[in-house]
């Protein structure tokens, strides 16, 4: 076996990808394939099978889907592929994907099953024909011991997530299915990291693998500092204007985004914002890029918004700021990135915006860049106002030194006498006319400050001080009593990973025979926290086999989990005490709001306001 370093990026079309599927790409705005689709479409294209092994978030989705959808035959209405995940959330996410990606395919059909959904509504749809089946092993089981799901076709089987299917305990399930898989067929086993065990089970079901490793590359940073925002409690886009205003010795920056749409959005919205900002992403011809990166030199532009090879290699000195505005695939694109700043001698300044789910990455880089980064107070409503102020009264100190004051400093008097005012009371109205295009002072509130960040890896790099710690405490007396909207409701953010997340539709066949009850946590997505720690968590303290979890809602500062009733005493102390990513979750039923089933919306208000005293 042997392992492979990232290479250098190179197009979706260079990996064998048919036309139709590289047109999908381009409507969905992927650039250039992550190392670890770069490294994995050709091998599995080739039919060979392979182990993956690359960090959360570096693409291992498409790393498989897109090969896949070049071996589906549309007109075969069997199962082609079958994909297991650890949760009944992966496997919506990536059936999700693979619908995407199959834009080009008309009659194509993917079939999430999972623990939780009723049959009935998975026999109808098995029996109608899926081409691809994504599920959760327990499920899989179920259908394949139900005779419901057919494996006779299948061409592909795909491991996602393999270290965290054993980390839940279903390797054992997974094993049951290989081996009930036909002999011919390719296999792909995905995994962030490689337990004994999973290489194991890799030797024993896989042939010949190929093993693609995407490494972390260690490098330096010199002259750059770096520093980091939690994505919390406010749009990514007013966070970072709120940033650039602020900052020192802000000249001009390049801000890295995912897609090339993400590009032109965002570079619209600074516009708009009176940025003099311009997308650069790989739409543009040679001529057109040069024209762009001219501007920026030249001071035309003092804001690009860009994608990682459209940026690639750009030299200019007069960029202060490096912003991450999306978090990079992987700790080589990372150093890419920032080395666009502190150019020519410069000092540079780089800022990485990491959403919970990407604290591990941010960790990463800190090790492979061996420089710890700092997090990043947000400015505050005042520090801009001040800072807005303070530019003010600098402009206005220039044109004090000026010719030709006299004119001016004439009317000033007329006015004054005129109105019988002072001459203060005149220059307050000449300012309050100046500042109409941009007020001094900005709308809005400050919000909370963040949540601490977990530690990726269970240790605490340097750099995380009192202040950090401080907030949890504050946080929890400051957030129950209130409940406003922030708290209660979904935030939607850009990055498009922070809807609520539910697991299926409600689920009225299965509640019929098993009740369900719905209880409140007090863990969700600003702790860092996905659904399947929750499962995880409680199926191993509660021993409540993971198939029997119920629906899972995420919401920003608590979640809720349906578990089935008559819950025996043991296992509800036991829950009671259980942590989460270290944060006690202090399990109850959730008598604030009715089971009104699967409503997708949530209204803040009505539910929080009957909320049970939690103490
Ligand atoms: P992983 O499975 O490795 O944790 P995912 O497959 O979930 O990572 O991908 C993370 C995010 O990156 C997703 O939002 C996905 O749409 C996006 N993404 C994946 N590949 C690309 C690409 N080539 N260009 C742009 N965005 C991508
Ligand atoms: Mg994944």
């Amino acid at each position: 076996m042997s392992s492979t370093e990232a290479t250098t990026a190179q197009s979706f079309a260079d990996l064998g990808l048919s036309a139709s599927l590289l047109k999908t790409l381009t409507d969905i705005g992927y650039e250039t394939p992550s190392p670890i689709q770069a490294e994995c479409i050709p091998i599995l294209l080739q039919g060979r099978d392979l182990i993956g092994q690359a960090q959360t978030g570096t693409g291992k989705t498409a790393a498989f889907a897109l090969p896949l959808m070049e071996q589906i035959d549309v007109k075969v209405t069997r199962p082609q592929a079958l994909v297991l995940t650890p949760t009944r959330e992966l496997a919506i996410q990536v059936a999700e994907a693979l619908q995407s990606y199959a834009k080009n395919l008309p009659g194509f059909h993917v079939l999430p099953i999972y623990g939780g959904q009723s049959y009935t509504i998975q026999l109808k749809q098995l029996a109608r024909g899926a081409h691809i089946v994504v599920g959760t092993p327990g499920r899989v089981m179920d259908h394949i011991e139900r005779k419901t799901l057919n494996l006779d076709h299948l061409k592909t089987m795909v491991l996602d997530e393999a270290d965290e299917m054993l980390r839940m305990g279903f390797i054992d399930d997974v094993e049951w299915i290989l081996e009930r898989t036909p002999a011919q067929h390719q296999t792909a086993l995905f995994s962030a990291t490689m337990p004994e065990q999973i290489r194991r089970v890799a030797q024993k079901y896989l042939v010949e693998p190929r093993e693609i490793k995407i490494k972390s590359a260690t490098t330096t940073v010199a002259a750059i500092r770096q520093v980091y925002w939690q994505v919390s409690g406010m749009h990514k886009l007013d966070a970072l204007t709120r940033i650039l205003e602020v900052e020192d010795n802000f000249d001009a920056a390049i801000i890295f985004v995912r897609t090339k749409n993400a590009t032109v959005e965002l570079a619209d919205k600074l516009s708009a914002r009176g940025y003099a900002a311009a997308a650069l992403n790989g739409d543009l011809n040679q001529q057109m890029r040069e024209r762009v990166i001219e501007q920026l030199k030249s001071g035309a532009l003092d804001i690009v918004v860009a994608t990682d090879v459209a940026a690639r290699g750009i030299d200019v000195p007069r960029v202060s700021h490096v912003v991450n505005y999306d978090i990079p695939y992987d700790t080589e694109a990372y150093v890419h990135r920032i080395g666009r700043t502190g150019r020519a001698g410069r000092t540079g300044n780089a800022i990485l915006f990491v959403a919970p789910r990407e604290v591990s990455m941010l960790r990463s880089i800190e090790r492979a860049t061996r420089s710890p980064i700092a997090p990043l107070t947000l400015p505050s409503r005042a520090d801009v106002t001040n800072k807005r102020v303070t530019d003010f009264k600098a402009s206005v100190a220039e044109v004090l030194n000026a010719e030709g004051l006299d004119f001016f400093s004439n009317i000033v008097s007329q006015i004054a006498e005129e109105q019988n005012v002072s001459a203060e009371e005149v220059a307050a109205a000449l300012a309050m006319m100046l500042q109409k295009g941009k007020p001094l002072q900005i709308p809005g509130e400050d919000p909370a400050p963040p949540r601490p960040m977990p530690a990726g890896d269970g240790r605490r790099p340097g750099g995380f001080g009192e202040r950090e710690r401080k907030p949890r405490t504050e946080e929890r007396g400051d957030n129950r009593p209130r409940f406003d909207d922030r708290a209660g409701k979904p935030r939607f953010e850009g990055g498009g990973d922070s809807r609520p997340r539910f697991e299926d539709k409600p689920r009225r066949a299965v509640t019929a025979s098993s009740e369900m009850i719905r209880y409140r946590i007090d863990v969700g997505r600003d702790h860092g926290v996905q659904v399947k720690d929750i499962v995880g968590a409680i199926a191993n303290e509660a021993g409540i086999e993971s198939r029997f979890i119920g629906r899972i809602g995420l919401y920003d500062e608590s979640s809720t989990v349906e578990l089935p009733a008559g819950m025996p005493a043991e296992a509800a102390n036991a829950l009671k005490r259980t942590r989460v990513r270290g944060v006690p979750i202090n399990m109850r039923p959730d008598e604030g709001r009715p089971d009104d089933g699967g409503e997708r919306k949530f209204d803040g208000e009505r539910k929080f306001k009957k909320k049970p005293a939690t103490h």
